[in-house]
């Protein structure tokens, strides 16, 4: 099912949450909505679940106006943070709860809920574990519980609210891959806020980044990481090194970098910050090509594979963070306070000025 979002705006008394969002999820997509706290992720969701009302715009699934719909007409499956699953009953019961309160003439048979139940407890692979009670389950396996859950009324479109926010980092990631793996076999509409930057790009097939109530972005998790549309966007993403520079003569010079200007090219005089992701920069024993800039290694790091290498640049500007592969690391040999030469590889340029 497509949802369609166009002008919804929503003020809780003086804030507003929520500024003129318009955006278009597709059939069977998997869309991450990213931002700080407070950036207004929950509300939209919730404005598309019917758990809130907008002031203004309309919401619609199909292409046909759903605004006024009463949630429980919508046909959409929850999964929450906090797993929310009824301590009292099984995990079977939990999982066959929703289709127990069905109206009489939709309610499935006894065997066919049987059916359907342990159907979906193999599918999150929790099979043995029917007879437990929550409280006899792991964090990661009361989540499985509560996707079943939702899954088990066959609903149009999944939301997920901060999923795995409650877990710790390896079952986080493990359920990260797994909800990916779900969805390329059931291929629902489904929408999972997050505010972790990482999760999103691992596991969306497109990324809505918002801030302030506003969508700042809307593209693939290479689309938003390597063409940020604005310096929130890029900084938001990932670490960033910024090169403060100037448009003279219709280009930036950024550093010792030539780069093309951005956007409105009549500008004749401005200042520019050129954007550069930690692994974007090459680090040189002897200097090769114009654009270098020359800096002393003030601190290594090695974090699994990468190796995260501090730079004090000579000409006084910020440090810059760069990482480079072990391999790398091993080739130049690096050593705390020598001098070596850095070439960002690739820069982004936005004015100075953007807010
Ligand atoms: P988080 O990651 O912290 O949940 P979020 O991006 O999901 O943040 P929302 O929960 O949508 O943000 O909230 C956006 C803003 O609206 C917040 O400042 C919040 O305090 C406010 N807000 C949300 N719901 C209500 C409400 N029912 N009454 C008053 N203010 C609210």
């Amino acid at each position: 099912m497509s949802i369609t979002v166009t002008n919804v705006s929503k003020q809780f008394g003086k804030f507003q949450a929520l500024k003129d969002v318009n955006l278009e999820i597709n059939s069977g997509e998997l869309l991450a909505l990213l931002g700080p706290s407070g950036s207004g992720k929950t509300t939209l969701l919730r404005i598309i679940a019917g758990l809130e009302t907008a002031d203004t715009g309309n919401i619609l699934f199909n292409g046909e106006d759903i605004t006024e719909r009463h949630v429980r007409k919508r046909q959409v499956g929850f999964v929450f943070q906090h797993y929310a699953l009824f301590r009292h009953m099984t995990v079977f019961e939990n999982i066959a709860f929703g289709l127990r309160v069905k109206p009489r003439s939709q309610r499935p048979t006894n065997a066919q809920i049987t059916d359907r139940v342990m159907h979906l407890l193999q599918m999150v692979q929790l099979e043995g574990l029917a007879q437990r009670h929550p409280s006899q389950l792991s964090g990661g396996q009361r989540q499985r519980v509560a996707l079943a859950r939702a899954l088990a009324v066959e609903p149009q479109m999944l939301l997920l609210d901060e999923p795995f926010g409650a877990l710790d980092a390896r079952v986080r990631q493990e359920l990260r891959q797994w909800l990916r793996h779900l969805h390329d076999e059931l291929h629902i509409t489904s929408i999972f806020v997050t505010h972790d930057q990482e999760e999103a790009l691992e596991v969306a097939d497109r990324i809505v980044v918002m801030n302030h109530g506003q969508i700042e972005q809307i593209g693939t998790p290479e689309e938003v990481y390597d063409t940020p549309a604005n310096p929130f966007v890029f900084n938001f993403l990932g670490s960033v090194n910024l090169f403060h520079g100037r448009v003279t003569g219709g280009e930036a010079h950024v550093g010792a970098m030539n780069v093309a200007i951005p956007g409105d090219a009549t500008v004749k005089d401005a200042n520019v910050v050129g954007y550069t992701r930690p692994h974007e920069l090459e680090i040189q024993r002897h200097r090769n090509g114009s654009a270098t800039i020359e800096a002393v290694v003030k601190h290594i790091t090695a974090v699994g594979p990468i190796v995260r290498v501090g730079l004090d640049p000579s000409d006084g500007a910020e440090t810059i963070a760069a990482e480079i592969t072990r391999e790398k690391y091993r080739e130049l040999n690096l050593q705390v306070g020598e001098s070596v030469h850095v070439k960002p590889k690739r820069v982004q340029v936005f004015w100075d000025d953007y807010s």
